[in-house]
C-alpha cells in the first residue's frame, strides 16, 4: 500500500553513520512517534538535508511512511533549531543526552503522543536557554514514566495498600515498583516527605511546583534511575 508523504517535526535521538555517505537516525516524530530511518546521501547531499542532524536537532523531515514495520527513508530533512547552546555547558550536554536516551528507551516505536512530544521539545528549548536544572530533567522522567503507564506507586504500599499519607518519609523499593511499608518489608531506599512529595507533584503536572533541595535531587533522581532500570531495563 502505498502511502501519501507526510511532513513532520522530529527530534533526533540518535544518529549513526552507515556506509559512505548514509545515515541511520532514530527519531522522536510529532505526528509519527519514535521511528527508525535512513537518510541516504545525507552526508553529501545538502539539498535533500539542510543542516545537520545531530542527536538534540530540532528538524522538519517529510518521508513516505511504510505500511510495514521496516526503516522509513528520509526523502528530506531541514533544520529548525540545533539546539546549540546546550554545547556550552558539559552538565546540559549531559543531561540532555539522558532526556534522548530516556525517550528512545521508554516511547514504543510509532505510537505518537503529541503531549510527550511538546514535553521534550520544550525540555530541550529549557536546555538550550539555560533555563532547565535537574528538576526539570527528573520532572520530565516522571512525568514520561506517568505518561507511558510505568509511574511508580507513590501514594500507597505496593504490598498490602496502606496509604503513604503526604508530608512523611517512606522506604521506596525500585523492584517492587514503589513504595513498601515498613509492616510489609520497606524498601532499601528511603525518600524523605520533600522527595516524595516533589516526586508526586511531578507527576501531576509537567513543572516542578516548587524549588528542590540538592538532598531531595539527589534522592529523587537515585530513585528514578534504580526504578527505571529495574522496571524496563
Ligand atoms: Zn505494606
Amino acid at each position: 500500500m502505498a502511502l501519501a508523504e507526510i511532513e513532520t517535526e522530529a527530534l533526533v535521538l540518535r544518529k549513526v553513520e552507515y556506509g559512505d555517505a548514509d545515515l541511520i537516525l532514530s527519531l522522536y516524530t510529532e505526528s509519527r512517534g519514535r521511528i527508525s530511518a535512513i537518510a541516504r546521501s545525507a552526508r553529501k547531499s545538502r539539498k535533500r538535508f539542510t543542516g545537520a542532524l545531530d542527536p538534540g536537532s530540532l528538524v522538519l523531515v517529510r518521508y513516505r511512511p511504510k505500511a510495514s514495520g521496516a526503516m522509513e527513508t528520509l526523502a528530506q530533512s531541514s533544520l529548525v533549531d540545533a539546539h546549540v547552546g546546550v554545547l556550552t555547558s558539559l552538565v546540559r550536554i549531559e543531561q540532555m543526552g539522558r532526556v534522548l536516551r530516556l525517550v528512545e528507551k521508554l516511547t514504543p516505536e510509532r505510537l505518537p503522543d503529541e503531549e510527550i512530544f511538546a514535553r521534550v521539545k520544550h525540555l530541550l528549548g529549557q536546555l538550550d536557554r539555560g533555563e532547565a536544572g535537574e528538576p526539570e530533567v527528573l520532572t520530565f522522567h516522571l512525568g514520561l514514566l506517568g505518561r507511558l503507564g510505568h509511574a511508580p506507586e507513590l501514594g500507597r504500599c505496593v504490598a498490602c495498600g496502606e496509604e503513604a499519607p503526604p508530608g512523611r518519609p517512606a522506604y521506596f523499593d525500585p523492584r517492587r515498583g514503589g513504595i513498601v511499608s515498613r509492616r510489609c518489608g520497606g524498601g532499601a531506599m528511603l525518600l524523605s516527605a520533600e522527595a516524595l512529595d516533589a516526586m508526586r507533584e511531578a507527576l501531576a503536572g509537567a513543572e516542578p511546583a516548587g524549588p528542590w533541595s540538592e538532598e531531595a535531587v539527589a534522592q529523587i533522581s537515585r530513585a528514578l534511575r534504580e526504578f527505571t532500570r529495574a522496571q524496563i531495563g
